[in-house]
């Protein structure tokens, strides 16, 4: 039986391959392994992940000697961290490896989206993978990219269902 890493590598290198030849970023999996724990993650503001983090730190030295990795929730079993590397840009996205492929292929273009879209220019701001004639993202749905303006045909089919 498949693994919950292998199926989300299966997803990712199949994505990976198709904005590529998409737009004009070269996009590819460097790794995919189980998420690790929160505190191994890069703390963003405004969570509960980043008081954590500072509240650590500011208890100083010999304020505590309790390894900061404990005090982190563990990670969630079923997620699974993707790194891309976009251009030269490494990327990480998370995805439930419980879900079936064509779900974890939404979440994964989903959050690849949003990364790609705050990098550096030239991919800052740019749609991802972007729309044929429109200035807006292409939207994938089950069986590849489509316009989300007039949702029709599959405009950039994936191969993503099993053999
Ligand atoms: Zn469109």
């Amino acid at each position: 039986m498949e693994t919950r890493v292998q199926t989300v590598a299966a997803v990712a290198h199949a994505l990976a391959a198709s904005v590529s030849a998409l737009t004009p970023r070269h996009v590819r999996v460097s790794r995919v392994a189980p998420a690790p724990p929160f505190s191994a993650s890069v703390p963003e503001p405004g969570t509960d992940v980043f008081t954590t983090v500072l509240r650590l730190t500011e208890a100083g030295p010999g304020g505590s000697d309790v390894d900061a990795s404990a005090d982190a929730p563990p990670a969630d079993p079923r997620s699974i961290a993707v790194s891309f590397v976009v251009d030269d840009a490494p990327v990480t996205v998370f995805a439930d490896g419980d879900a079936r492929r064509w779900e974890v292929a939404r979440q994964l273009a989903s959050a690849l989206a949003d990364e790609v879209h705050e990098l550096p220019p030239p991919a800052w701001a740019q749609p991802f993978p972007p729309c044929p004639g429109h200035r807006h993202p292409m939207e994938l749905a089950e069986g590849g990219w489509r316009c989300p303006r007039a949702p029709g045909p599959i405009i950039a089919p994936i191969a993503l269902d099993r053999p």
